[in-house]
This record gives C-alpha cells, structure tokens and sequence, in this order.
C-alpha cells in the first residue's frame, strides 16, 4: 500500500486523490489522507466560488464521491506547519502532495493601498462566503461609491454581489450577517477598472453577460473605450473569448441607463496610481494608459480621480511559503517538474504539488484535474523508488495530533456540520445558512465545546 498525504482539500487535492485511487491505476489501493486547516473540505469551492452560482458550487457533489471513497480519507482542522509540520508527515506516508492554493493577495504596490477601506477582493469574498478566518464585522457598505481595480473573474463576483440587493441574495447560503450588511448598504456607484483594454481583460464571457442582467443595475460603458488598434484587432481573429466579450461590450455602450438605483461602470485603460484619502479611502488616481510593444500597460500622464469610499483590490491571489518547502518568491510558486518539487533544480524525494502552488492562480474549477492528474502520474512514476514511511499505521498520524490536543474533523464531523447548516437554514426559511465562526462549526462537528 503506497500511502499518501494530501494538504488542501480544494480542487487540486480532490482530484489527485480521485488520480490516486483511481481504478485501474498502477497503485489503485494507494491510501489517502487528506488533510484541510479548515474544518471543512473543498476549499474555494466552499469559500471562494460566489454563493450566487450554485451550479460551479455544485461541482463539490463529485468532488465528495471522491472523500467518500474506502481508501481516501479527510481529516479537517490539521494546520501542517503549526500543528504538525512536513518533515513529520514523512514519518507516517511515503509521499506528500501540497495543493493548499494561494492564500493570500497580489499587492497593487501604490500608496494608500492599506488605508482603512482599501481591501483585497481575496479578503471580501472569504468574507460574504463565512470564511472562519474573517470577522463578521470586516466588511460595512455604508459608502456611495467603490472602486474595485482589476477586470478579471473575481472582480466580476465582487462587483455583481454588491450591486444586488440582500433579497436578491437571500436564496443563497449567504450568512446572516453578510445579508444584514448589504441589506443596510447605501453603495449608488460601482466602478471596476482594467488597467488594459477590453481585448486583454481577464474575465469569462458568460461571468462578463451577467452583469448586464442585473435587475438593481446599469452597466454604463465608453464605446471610446472599446476601439481597439490595428493590431489588437489582428489578434482577435484567434482570440474568441476576448471577440465575445468585445460583443458584449459593445451591446452595453450602446444602451441608454434604464435609471436603475445602482451603475456599474466598467472602465478600460487606467492604471492605479494611488489609494486617495487621509485618515479613509476617498478615491482612486488612475493614470490613462496605452499598451506597449510586448503588450503591458504604460502609463500616459493623463490623471483623474474615480471617487469611492471602498476599493477592493481585485489583482489576483498569491501562494504563500510553507516551512521546508522551496519557493519561489516571484511567482508565488513552489519550483516544480511536472508536479515533482526542485530544490536547486533537483527533485526532492517524496515531495509533490499540485494546483495554484504549483502553476500560480490561474484557470477554472476543471483546470486542476488534469493538473493533479500530471502530478499523480509523476508520484506514481517515482514509487518503486520512494523510500518508504517509518509507521505504516493508518492512524499514526491522528494519534500524534491528538496527543498535541488538536481535535481533527472527520468525513462524519464535515456531514455533521453539513446537517447543523441544513436545519440553520430552515430555521430561517432558507435552504441552507452558513455556521461561521470556527469554534461554532467545531461544536456542529463534534458536538462539544
Ligand atoms: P485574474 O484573472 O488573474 O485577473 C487579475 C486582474 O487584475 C487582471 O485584470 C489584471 O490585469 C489585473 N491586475 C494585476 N495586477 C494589477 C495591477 N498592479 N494594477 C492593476 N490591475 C492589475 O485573477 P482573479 O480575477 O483573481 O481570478 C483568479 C482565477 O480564478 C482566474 O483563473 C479566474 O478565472 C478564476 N475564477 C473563476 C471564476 C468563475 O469561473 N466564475 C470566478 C472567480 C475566479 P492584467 O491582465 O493587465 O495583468
């Protein structure tokens, strides 16, 4: 039995473990244990994917057929690094996958980033989706007007659940307390802002239509904007996501404002330049902006302020360094050979990746299975040669933590705190509400303080 350890719940972790206990594979009874620092599995999935798209959250029934099978199994709430580091995981399994994603933000590295009011989208969307590590009280929408810099997927989540109203929302498993906040918000003005054109934005065309089928909101667009130059139109020929967004684009700019409560402003060409504001966020200084011969945005001296009260700054996730991994600073990546992690160009035994750690924070839901299966195949290429675990016992590892006082979550646990938010919702009249804090979904998953 080869035996594996997978860190990260997400996607990329599920879908190695579904590659490693495949059937048909060389090491189809390879067991599995896959470990979350949080009580619950799935991560972006549960915490990242807008509560207003259950259908991409629906992707976590398949990926529970995977944490249901005989030899995989999940163990929440085991932080490795604090609670139990990597170079003890090699004493109970033969091999360690590290699929925990990019926790953190990209900086937008402009002044007045960190005023009070200036966010990471990263951190407002854990937050309207009851991640445990935000405060219920992180977030206010008493302001008119928010900047949100960035034109890619998340930017589009963000911007579309502050233009709805918190009855708009109510169907979802929003938590109460992100209803409350946005059912007192006074927000008139959204603005998102693409520091290139609309032929180099980064969002999907059916995320991108959405917006303009908002019932609380105008989308408002300078068809000046919109021109494209000789060569971006050449380009276009081979690029059908940025024609259909361009179509969608222009199907707005052409419209009158309906008189709408809110407007969604969708500006290209301005890069930020500064988070304005004293003690708070004023507004944003953007610079106009062209592209350059290799096709990154250079600023024209042109500058204008866009008023807001919030920005959110919507420029990507970013990786973080785990102890005793290498890592590499600029990409935000651990150095890897096809999933196989490099340590001076050489691969470290035992040691693999997948997902955003190890390709950066790009792609969808589905780009991770074959990512994680091209990591399953490297692992299952280097096995016969792994040197293998001191303890082949399948409970060595639940045992060291529980004599460290850290209380693991099983699949049961998670199907308990699944049950506790099933009967939260209906005591609301909802289909399910979310259990936020940590210490409440500990008590719905093991029933004791
Ligand atoms: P993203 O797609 O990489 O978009 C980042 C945006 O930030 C780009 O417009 C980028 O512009 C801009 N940006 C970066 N640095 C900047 C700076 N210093 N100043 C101004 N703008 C800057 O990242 P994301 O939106 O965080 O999404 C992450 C991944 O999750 C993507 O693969 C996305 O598709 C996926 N996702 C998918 C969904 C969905 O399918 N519904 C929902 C959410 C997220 P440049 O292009 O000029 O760099």
């Amino acid at each position: 039995m080869l035996r594996v350890a997978i860190v990260g719940s997400g996607p990329a972790g599920i879908y190695a473990a579904e590659a490693l206990t495949r059937n048909g594979t060389r090491n189809g009874d390879a067991v599995v244990d896959v470990l979350d620092r949080l009580p619950c599995p799935f991560g972006l999935v549960r915490y990242g994917v807008a509560p207003d798209h259950p259908k991409i959250r629906s992707i976590s029934a398949a990926l529970t057929n995977v944490l249901e099978h005989p030899n995989v199994r999940f163990l929440g709430n085991v932080d490795v690094g604090t609670d139990v580091s990597l170079a003890e995981l090699d004493t109970f399994y033969d091999a360690v996958i590290v699929a925990f994603g990019a926790a953190i933000d990209r900086r937008l590295g402009v002044p007045g980033e960190d005023l009070p009011g200036s966010y990471s989208a990263t951190e407002f969307v854990a937050w309207y989706n009851g991640h445990p590590d935000v405060a219920p009280d992180a977030f206010t929408a008493d302001v008119r007007s928010v900047a949100v810099v960035g034109v890619g997927n998340v930017a589009v989540d963000v911007v579309r659940v502050l233009a709805k109203t918190a009855d708009d929302l109510r169907v979802t498993d929003m938590p109460d307390h992100v209803l409350e906040t946005l059912d007192r918000s006074f927000v008139t003005d959204l603005h998102m802002v693409g520091r290139r054109g609309p032929a180099q934005a980064k969002f999907t065309t059916t995320e991108l239509r959405e917006l303009g089928e908002l019932a609380n909101a105008d989308v408002i667009v300078d068809p000046a904007e919109l021109e494209l130059d000789a060569a971006t139109e050449q380009l276009l020929a081979t690029q059908a996501m940025a024609r259909r967004n361009l179509e969608v684009l222009h199907g707005w700019a052409s419209r009158e404002p309906t008189g709408k409560p809110r407007r969604l402003h969708v500006h290209f060409w301005r890069r930020p330049v500064e988070v304005l504001g004293d003690e708070r966020v004023t507004g944003l200084l953007v610079e106009g902006t062209r592209l350059d011969e290799s096709g990154n945005a250079v600023g024209d001296g042109n500058m204008s302020t866009i008023e807001a009260q919030m920005v959110l700054r919507s420029v990507g996730y970013r990786g973080v360094a785990m102890a005793g991994l290498p890592f590499d600073e600029r990409s935000g990546t651990v150095p890897n050979a096809a999933g196989r992690v490099l340590l001076d160009g050489k691969p470290v035994s035992g040691r693999y990746v997948a997902g955003w750690i190890k390709r950066g924070p790009t792609g969808v839901i589905g780009t991770n299975k074959k990512d994680a299966r091209e990591t399953v195949t490297s692992l299952l290429e280097d096995a016969p040669l792994l040197p293998r675990a001191a303890i082949q016992d399948g409970d060595g590892l639940v045992r060291l933590l529980a004599e460290r006082g850290i209380r693991t979550v099983s699949w049961e646990g998670w199907r308990a705190i699944e049950a506790a938010e099933a009967m939260l919702g209906a005591e609301r009249g909802r289909t399910r509400a979310r259990i936020t804090g940590r210490d409440a979904l500990l008590r719905a998953a093991l029933g004791s303080p």
